[in-house]
């Protein structure tokens, strides 16, 4: 395979690959696999290596201010970020003083009305979440915890209201479903049908989860 990776052996039973989005591959297999069938492996996932790594390429190249923080999404909108001595969001300017004020300025600008939705949905659809809270965290948007407290990430309010809403929506459906199944996804598609496009929208976002 032309791409590097990195190899965890361990006592599993099946190998597996995935990529990060920032392009890092790993492969893991079980302790006695050889070189060769891992080889083999790869050589059978090579079109989908290539794909996504190409993909993932682009979207970096097209978020590369971004992830230089001199951009900052705010409800969808790429914005100019700029570092100074004051605090903010105006005429198209996110102005914080350091990187980490951004969570606690989106939070106070978007929480809010982000409660309300929640509630709102939540009362169409009669589900009852035990909490609903915001915090910073990485590598994910949402969850749902055994007790149906909901946690959503404030990197949320870089999105587009529309995905906001569809991670709204999964993560109300999970306090009845507490897995991916068919019947979770039927749920989903009850109050929100446009779920596949928005959870691949979505998926576009997913390298904000890691840069804050
Ligand atoms: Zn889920």
């Amino acid at each position: 395979m032309e791409y590097k990776y990195e190899l965890i052996r361990s006592p599993r039973k099946s190998m597996s690959i995935t990529i990060s989005n920032d392009n890092k591959i790993t492969v893991r297999c079980p302790w006695t696999v050889s070189r060769a069938a891992i080889d083999k492996f790869l050589d059978s996932k090579e079109a989908w290596i290539h794909r996504v790594v190409a993909r993932n390429a682009e979207r970096l190249a097209r978020n590369d201010d971004v992830i230089e923080y001199r951009s900052v999404y705010f409800c969808g909108e790429r914005m100019k970020l700029v570092i100074g001595d004051r605090t903010g969001v105006s005429d198209g300017c996110v102005y914080v003083t350091k990187i980490e004020d951004i969570e606690k300025l989106f939070t106070g600008l978007c929480s809010e009305e982000f409660f309300k939705e929640v509630d709102e949905i939540a009362a169409v659809a009669r589900l009852t979440p035990h909490s609903v809270s915001i915090k910073g965290y990485k590598g994910r948007w949402g969850c749902c915890d055994a007790k149906n407290n909901l946690i959503f990430n404030y990197i949320l309010f870089m999105l587009p209201k529309r995905i906001q809403r569809y991670v709204i929506v999964h993560e109300l459906c999970h306090t009845l479903c507490h897995d991916h199944s068919p019947a979770f996804w039927k749920l989903v598609s009850d109050y929100e049908p446009r779920y596949k496009a928005l959870k691949k929208e979505l998926a576009e976002y997913d390298f904000l989860t890691s840069l804050y």
